[in-house]
């Protein structure tokens, strides 16, 4: 990647919690060099095998469609893949009866070149973290949530409620999913996002993400996060992604990166390879034509 841009570092940690007997969050980072990045959470929920299956074709599914990106659209790529995400799930559901009724909640953070998306459905959340604030950026599709949205239970309210895990939209349950795609944003050196399942974000407040980001790297951090939910008794599975965009290292090789098809940098490369290619053999020909018209075609 050029000097002067920036970069995603990343880490992901999860936990089964104190008191769960099976984790079934599922988290994927997916890179390509330093301009594009894939973050994922999933929390499944199903009864036995159910909920740790849908979380994981979940996250499974996004990587398999984003890995051959293009530049053309990318919200409308990340859209399509939560819709093959919910489709895989539920035809898994519908074919095998101890995967009935399986689905999963699913947060992603897709960055291309400094620009960012994001897909969600369900109550994990994505914060960012810009300038010591934390601000999530995604809404919860929760039943308390949207009681808070509408006025009828207060934040704090929410938190404690009995029914604060029902949720109102999640993956793999029904065949026409909403899902929430943002509004393309920019990335800006010192921003840090933070994916969680509610197992983190419902045991660490925001600002304590805050601090707990400010130092260490990022696989420090990560662990950090969730080691606080795990010293305060876990009841949940507890998942984080950490990604801290950082400024882009002038030791870093600049090379065409392991990119994936599409990569707009890699286009510019080739084309900029080719155009040199003409200038040398134009000029190669020109010296012959000169060299022939001068000293004769000799004996070559
Ligand atoms: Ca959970």
């Amino acid at each position: 990647m050029n000097a002067g841009s920036s970069a995603l570092r990343v880490a992901q940690r999860s936990d089964v919690g104190r008191v769960r007997a099976e984790n079934q969050d599922h988290s994927a980072v997916k890179t390509a060099g330093d301009s594009r990045a894939l973050l994922v959470v999933a929390d499944g929920m199903g009864g036995h095998r159910g909920g740790a299956t849908a979380s994981r074709l979940a996250t499974e599914t996004l990587v398999q469609r984003l890995e051959s990106l293009s530049m053309d659209d990318p919200a409308a790529q990340l859209r399509d893949a939560f819709l093959a995400a919910n489709e895989t799930i539920l035809r898994q559901s519908q074919q095998s009866p101890d995967l009935r009724g399986m689905g999963t909640t699913c947060s992603a953070l897709l960055v291309i070149d400094g620009r960012a998306w994001i897909g969600h459905v369900g109550d994990s959340r994505i914060y960012r973290v810009r300038n010591g604030v934390a601000e999530q950026l995604t809404a919860d599709h929760s039943l308390v949530a949207s009681m808070v949205r509408e006025g009828l239970l207060s934040e704090h309210e929410a938190e404690v409620h009995p029914r604060r895990n029902v949720l109102q939209r999640s993956v793999g349950v029904v065949a026409d999913m909403e899902v929430d795609v943002s509004e393309e944003f920019e990335v800006l050196p010192g921003d840090a996002f933070i994916l969680c399942s509610d197992g983190l974000h419902g045991l660490v407040r925001s600002d304590e993400m805050v601090s707990g980001i400010s130092t260490g790297s990022e696989e420090e951090v990560a662990e950090r996060l969730v080691d606080l939910a795990l010293q305060r008794g876990a009841p949940d599975n507890v998942t984080v992604v950490v990604g801290r965009v950082v400024e882009g290292s002038d030791t870093e090789p600049d090379t065409a990166p392991a990119a994936i098809a599409g990569d707009s940098e890699t286009r510019m490369r080739q084309a900029g390879g080719g155009w040199m290619g003409w200038v040398i053999l134009v000029a190669l020909l020109a010296a012959a034509i000169v060299g022939i018209l001068m000293f004769g075609p000799g004996d070559w």
